[in-house]
């Protein structure tokens, strides 16, 4: 080989590798908030030796941010927490909206996007969580709150602890209710638990079931996977806080306990689509939803996956009945629900 021929060699070399280092990258916008979750990335990359750059914010750092970077943004593959902030980045046109028989196959048609008008889906659920009601044993019974309806019952005045009803999870549940009750008995609700409220609306779930284990409020509303982490701490004071309170499954006789989703998302301007697919469908195989249950106790989405969680086992007593309308309907209550809020003085 003489010195010409090897240098053209080495550049076509070098050319190749740098396509292949391109196809092998992706591009993730996350405001998943759980550090369990690092393994996931991780198995993937073990397994099909694409790279993930991640980007991590809160839901509303991560639209603001494909909006202002528009056409140029990197995003590939974005990932939201909460059904009404799905709803709303679809509505936006930042999700790309892609067919997939894998995805279709493995995910439930009530916890993914409505189709688009090409055929594809903006975004699937991932994973579910209920909200649920956290009660103090000491107080109350299961039977007291066997219905979101009784968090507005007069007789709990100043009993209740709930976050912000602008919050995503509570725009999520309440127009939900929207949805089984209509919006004037849903109004109705929202301002008896109002006048029901232990204190003003602040923090997390986590602080309201660690307002009920303290005393200042007898019933609150929190994500189960919350509670799960809790019972699951090898911190003892988590532990207590998760043994003074009881959990109901709201709803069980009538529609069912409101169940919201964790999901995925190929960006709009994605470069790398092939990958983004690739990885939403990698996160709907079994040992991805496995993880979400055993990571971050959450249910997986997909059909059929079998899980061993002692924590949701023991909440749940086993299994639970989950309310099933489309959770996209949800999504599309929430500017009626913010409407509501305002007038009831729901902070
Ligand atoms: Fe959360």
């Amino acid at each position: 080989m003489t010195l010409s021929q090897s240098l053209v060699s080495i550049a076509c070399f070098l050319a190749v590798s740098t396509t292949m280092a391109q196809d092998k990258v992706l591009n993730i916008y996350s405001a998943r908030h759980y550090p369990t979750d690092e393994a996931l990335y991780s198995d993937f990359t073990k397994a099909t030796g694409i790279k993930i750059n991640r980007v991590d914010a809160d839901d509303a750092g991560i639209l603001a941010r494909l909006k202002a970077e528009g056409a140029a943004s990197p995003a590939d593959v974005i990932l939201l927490v909460d059904a009404a902030r799905l709803w709303r980045a679809e509505i936006d046109g930042l999700f790309l909206p892609v067919k997939s028989k894998v995805l279709d196959d493995a995910i439930p048609a009530t916890l993914r996007a409505k189709p688009a008008d090409n055929g594809g889906t903006a975004w699937f659920g991932l994973s579910t969580r209920a909200r649920v009601v956290v009660f103090d044993k000491l107080k109350f019974k299961k039977s007291d709150f066997d219905s979101y309806e009784k968090l507005a019952a007069p007789q709990f005045k100043g009993q209740l602890c709930i976050r912000s009803g602008s919050h995503p999870y509570n725009l999520s549940l309440f127009g939900a209710m929207t949805e089984h009750l209509g919006a004037e008995k849903t109004e109705a609700w929202l301002k008896g638990m109002v006048g029901n409220m232990a204190r003003s609306p602040k923090g997390g779930d986590t602080d309201q079931i660690k307002g009920v284990a303290s005393g200042e409020c007898g019933v609150a509303v929190t994500n189960t996977y919350y509670l799960a982490r809790m019972m699951r701490s090898s911190n003892p004071a988590d532990k207590a806080v998760a043994e003074k309170v009881g959990v109901v499954f709201p709803n069980q006789s009538s529609w069912g306990t409101h169940v919201n989703v964790a999901g995925g998302a190929v960006a709009r301007h994605a470069k790398n689509t092939d990958n983004a697919v690739k990885f939403l469908e990698y996160l709907a195989s079994p040992s991805a939803q496995n993880h979400f249950a055993n990571g971050n106790n959450e249910w997986p989405v997909a059909k059929g996956v079998s899980f061993d969680n002692p924590a949701l086992k023991a909440i749940t007593g086993g299994s639970f009945k989950s309310e099933l309308i489309p959770i996209s309907a949800v999504g599309m209550n929430q500017i009626k629900v913010q409407q509501m809020l305002d007038r009831v003085g729901f902070k």
